[in-house]
């Protein structure tokens, strides 16, 4: 199959990890691969053919070309075997590195003059993860809106023999996609009728394969949890705010922070959670109360009673109010300052949300959905549906193309008809639990609208084992949540010691304001279980009268509630609602997909893997060999190694041995080789600290030193403790006020069933009580504790499955390892 990739419409972060993604993954499964700059105008102008500036610009190189430099390498390559003729024939075709000066007719660049179909290969695309934009181009065409755009567009593609396109762009761009897909078979036939194209061409291409992959920073898609480089945006915004919050708290000033978003108030609501915003404003759910002045000066003249020095609000670009009305940054300003008398400043972020480094989300979902993407095409046949790849709580999913695009046009006809219900309904149960958690955790309630006496709950909240960003985001929402309500929240400081110690304390609702964006662990965390004395810590439970537990924490956390869970045969204070809310960066706890802390750690390890690498390509042939922390558990690694598009990962799980690192010594060997003289890059090693007791980082190094002789040198890097992160990443903040209002929840309700049990009776909590919340199979669910232990290695401190092997696998394949090629 030939395959052409194209960006459209706004440029996002990630859009090149895709790219490269589908390049690779198309290589490997023997496809042809093309790539069309300039997004759909591309498409319509096609290559021209102008002999004259080929020559003239030079550094144009063709096929033919190509293919003899790379064979002038291969003969360099000792010992050669299937696997190196399989690279070397797919390595590259020339143009990669002229993609990368950007330069066109279209921009009025020179080097690529007049060709927009360009064939690329395997070391074209390298080193495209680290980039913000779309290196191959984006733009916005109007005449691909013509039926005389799109049979140009045609004629191109079936020039060149292209028989299949993945398109990556917001909803115009996939819904030009549509039109073109189902104007195809048409325009092909009108194309045969005025012999453009032969008999057999027409055979060969009686139908376009296709697939979509969302780009766009407003996370505006319906049908997918996450678009390309909605991430990124997110954090772009909450750096500005975390920045803001510093100098609001300072003069005691109010912000009013305008975000992106025309259509869509995902940007501006998930940064009002991970920011701990006051107020925000987004266009799907306008403020009910008319007019919306009142209830917003209320609502911060609260915040303002209790003694906050600062006050954020966060309006979206497209908001306005029920009748429509914009909603305009600069009016609640004038509006905060005329009627509560608050020295207010209006941000605007603009641009600088939409650019910048990916964050690691954006380089390992776009990779995955790269993959998938491919796949699509190849399974694609003319009655199938076309397929957008989306994501379902980090799962990379097929969604028909079509029926993703209208519900996210239903979107905009329900808010144009005023009817926001409906639009929040079409944006999924996630915008609207986000929407629920943002009132719970922002908004003071009065006494009266708190819940009667009697359903009332003492929570304690305690943290245990090593820190984990998002551990004080979890427990300023469920503090939030619990004063919102009239539940009491208790900090145990210091974990299960600090229980027996009595370091309890009561928190308030501004105490715990700036901890969303605080990294470790506000109260203090440590290892000791409750078993170091049970019996101590159900007399604490009774006298501190808890009615609930929550433990945000890693394994121990988890083996803690397996050791209160069996207490409960001898102690009745442990007959309470208890919850585990996983949260280690090294996301060891089983059943659970994702922990709290691994997207903070991820992104800690892309900065300074994107640092290394830079100084690794510096000093060209250089191996670096990057160790991670992650106890015996190599999702870090191996995830990280994805992220960072490492050339080998080792785990726990996966160990290390000699045969395995003879191969992986001649496969770095071969790569060097291979690498286009005095253009090598930096290359990348993780190794988990427990991926083998005898070859350790150094002793790897080191051999990697004296094997790679004159090709490679090889150094080290221990990423130790920094991999905790220092500020909380906004995903791993968003997730944590999710998680934690979710556990609360069920808190409630468990708490609400045991107090109808008779009072004269001995409480007898049911055993689904304790149990831990997990992120599994695209869905947030709590499992009780036992039956986590079925699932658990209790030695190794890991879940006995580990859903992100495949990932291992995946970064060998990107990496064009031998044995993942089903090569020798
Ligand atoms: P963003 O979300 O960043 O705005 P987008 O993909 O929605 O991205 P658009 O400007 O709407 O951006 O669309 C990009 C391109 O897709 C257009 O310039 C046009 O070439 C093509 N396109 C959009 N809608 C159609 C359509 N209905 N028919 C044909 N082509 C279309």
């Amino acid at each position: 199959m030939k395959i052409a990739i194209l960006t459209s419409g706004g440029d996002s972060a990630g859009m090149n990890a895709a790219v490269r993604s589908i390049v690779k993954a198309g290589i490997l499964k023997g496809c042809e691969m093309w790539i069309v700059r300039e997004g759909y105008e591309g498409l319509v102008r096609g290559n021209q053919e102008h002999a004259e500036d080929r020559k003239e610009a030079n550094a144009v190189v063709d096929e033919e070309e190509a293919l003899d430099q790379v064979e002038t390498r291969a003969n360099k390559v000792t010992a050669k075997s299937h696997t190196d003729e399989y690279l070397l024939h797919n390595l590259r075709f020339g143009d990669g590195d002229l993609l990368r000066d950007g330069t066109s007719e279209f921009v009025g660049g020179r080097t690529l003059k007049g060709r927009y179909i360009v064939r690329v290969g395997w070391d074209d695309v390298r080193g495209w993860f680290s980039e913000g934009g779309t290196l191959i181009g984006t733009a916005r065409s109007a005449t691909f809106r013509t039926t005389e755009g799109r049979t140009a567009a045609v004629l191109n593609l079936i020039k060149h023999g292209i028989d299949a396109l993945v398109v990556c762009g917001g909803d115009g761009s996939l819904t030009g996609a549509d039109v073109f897909r189902s104007e195809w078979p048409s325009i092909i036939k009108k194309l045969r009728s005025e012999e453009l194209i032969t008999a057999e061409q027409l055979e060969a291409h009686s139908h376009l394969k296709l697939v979509g992959l969302v780009g766009s920073i407003d996370n505006d898609m319906c049908m997918t949890d996450l678009t390309i480089g909605a991430p990124t945006a997110l954090q772009r915004i909450c750096e500005a705010i975390d920045n803001i919050n510093s100098t609001a708290y300072s003069h005691s000033r109010a912000f009013v922070v305008e975000v992106m978003g025309r259509d869509c108030g995902w940007l501006a609501l998930l940064a009002g959670v991970a920011g701990g915003a006051d107020f925000i404003f987004i266009p799907e759910r306008p403020p009910p109360e008319m007019p919306w002045e009142d209830a917003m000066c209320a609502e911060i003249h609260r915040h303002r009673a209790v003694g906050k020095r600062k006050t954020i609000v966060i309006v979206a670009e497209g908001a306005h109010d029920k009748e429509l009305n914009p909603i305009r940054a600069e009016y609640i300003k004038d509006v905060l300052t005329d009627r509560l008398g608050l020295d207010t400043r209006v941000t605007t972020l603009g641009h600088t949300q939409r650019g910048g480094r990916p964050c690691a989300l954006d380089r390992i979902l776009p990779t995955l959905q790269g993959v998938e993407a491919v796949e699509a095409l190849l399974e694609s046949q003319p009655g199938t549906p076309t397929y957008m790849i989306g994501v379902r709580e980090n799962k990379v999913i097929r969604v028909p193309l079509m029926d993703a695009v209208q519900q996210t046009r239903a979107v905009g006809e329900a808010m144009k008809a005023k009817d926001f219900k409906k639009a929040l309904d079409l944006r999924g149960p996630e915008f609207l639990e986000m929407l629920h958690g943002f009132a719970a955790v922002s908004s003071l309630k009065e006494e009266k609208d708190k819940l009667p006496a009697n359903k009332r709950m003492r929570v304690g909240i305690i943290h245990m084992g090593a820190p984990a960003g998002g551990m004080n985001a979890a427990t300023r929402s469920a503090v939030r949540y619990c004063i919102t309500k009239g539940h009491t929240p208790l900090a145990v400081h210091n974990g299960f010691r600090g229980l027996l110690d009595d370091n309890v304390n009561e928190l308030s609702w501004l105490g715990v304001d700036a901890w969303m964006a605080r990294g470790g662990s506000e109260l203090g965390t440590n290892r000791i279980l409750p078993s170091f004395d049970i019996g101590g810590v159900a007399s604490k439970f009774q006298e501190f009268k808890f009615d609930a537990v929550l433990i945000i924490g890693g394994f121990e956390a988890f083996n803690a509630l397996l050791l209160l869970d069996e207490g409960r045969k001898h102690y009745p204070a442990f007959h309470i609602p208890m919850v585990h809310l996983p949260a280690t960066i090294s996301n060891n706890v089983p059943m659970t997909e994702h922990s709290l802390g691994c997207d903070t750690s991820l992104n800690a390890l892309v900065d300074a893997c994107d640092a290394i690498k830079q100084s690794a390509s510096a000093s060209r042939d250089r191996v670096f060999v990057v160790e991670t922390q992650g106890g015996k558990c190599g999702y870090i690694a191996a995830v990280g190694a994805l992220a960072v598009g490492a050339s080998l990962v080792y785990t726990p799980e996966g160990g290390m041995g000699l045969d395995m690192l003879r191969r992986d010594v001649r496969f770095l060997k071969t790569r060097y080789l291979l690498d286009v003289p005095g253009r090598s890059e930096g290359r990348l090693v993780i190794r988990n600290e427990h991926a083998s007791q005898v070859y350790t980082t150094s002793v790897l190094t080191k051999m990697l030193i004296e094997e790679g002789g004159s090709l490679f040198d090889a150094r080290s890097a221990s990423l130790g403790h920094t991999l905790q992160g220092g500020v909380p990443s906004p995903t791993d903040r968003a997730r944590a006020a999710r998680l934690s209002l979710r556990c609360m929840a069920f808190m409630e309700e468990h708490h609400n069933k045991l107090s109808k049990q008779p009072p004269h009776k001995t409480r007898q909590a049911e055993p689904a009580s304790a149990s831990v919340i997990t992120i599994r199979s695209g869905g947030v669910e709590m499992v009780p504790v036992q039956e986590m232990l079925k699932h658990a290695d209790m030695v190794n401190r890991r879940g006995k499955t580990e859903w992100w092997a495949k990932i291992v696998d995946l970064v060998g394949l990107l990496a064009g390892k031998p044995q993942f090629l089903g090569l020798k």
